[in-house]
């Protein structure tokens, strides 16, 4: 069967690419990233997850193979991201957010094609979107698509990156899940996974665990809001 690799961090884009990998391949490897990131609760979110899907889906549990966290904490200390310190999390006129980890997923992509490759693994699975997404240049399409483009050449077989996100707004992505998993989907991302950058899971919304107040949250409680309305409006009609 075919086998991929997904980038699988604990928060709710990469979860919806596990659904969406777990549908469309015989074999799922997961990989995440310790990077000095400023909490650990989105990493301690993927083993939930995890678990969830080997307790209450053993059809797709079955294409579950390892999982591995790459310890990466270095980056933390080459950067001066918000996401990796205590610095505020904003914006400054045209400027990048603080948020921004420069080369991150590049990074990621990189330590991915090794793990792909002593796999026996040509295709990786991202969680990257460049409709709802906070001005990272390393979310886009040109970046993406460059990363495959080098792993192929530097490994010397054809790679492949997919991004199922990439042209869904936040609302889509759970309308996404929703189609791949149906409401147990739903759950398992509302429940489950977490997407706040402060890593604050003592506030339980309708959207999900977060602040609700950093530019993750609004954008999740937005789309999940939108969502909502959607799916309201076409269960009416
Ligand atoms: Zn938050």
């Amino acid at each position: 069967m075919n086998k991929c690799v997904v980038l699988f961090s604990g928060g709710q884009d990469s979860t919806t690419c596990l659904l969406y990998a777990l549908k469309n391949f015989g074999s799922v490897f997961t990989l995440g990233f310790s990077y000095g990131q400023r909490h650990s609760q989105e990493l301690d979110c993927r083993q939930d997850i995890l678990a969830q899907i080997r307790q209450n889906k053993p059809e797709l549990a079955r294409k579950l193979e390892s999982d591995f966290v790459c310890d990466v904490t270095t980056l933390s200390s080459l950067t001066s991201s918000a996401l990796t310190s205590d610095r505020p999390i904003e914006r400054v006129g045209d400027s990048l957010p603080t948020s921004f980890v420069p080369a991150r997923n590049l990074i990621f992509l990189s330590l991915a094609g090794s793990f792909a490759y002593e796999h026996d693994v040509q295709t990786i699975i991202m969680g990257v979107s460049q409709v709802d997404y906070s001005g990272y240049p390393d979310c886009r399409e040109p970046a993406i698509k460059s990363m495959a483009q080098s792993l192929t050449l530097g490994l010397d077989r054809p790679m492949e990156i997919l991004t199922p996100l990439m042209s869904l707004s936040k609302a889509d992505t759970f309308s996404l899940a929703m189609s791949l998993a149906g409401s147990w989907g739903l759950d398992l991302i509302v429940e489950h996974t977490l997407s706040c950058y402060l890593g604050d899971m003592s506030h339980k919304n309708s959207w999900g665990y977060g602040c609700g107040k950093c530019p993750a949250c609004v954008l999740r409680c937005h789309g999940y809001e939108e969502f909502v309305a959607k799916t309201s409006t076409n269960a009416l009609t």
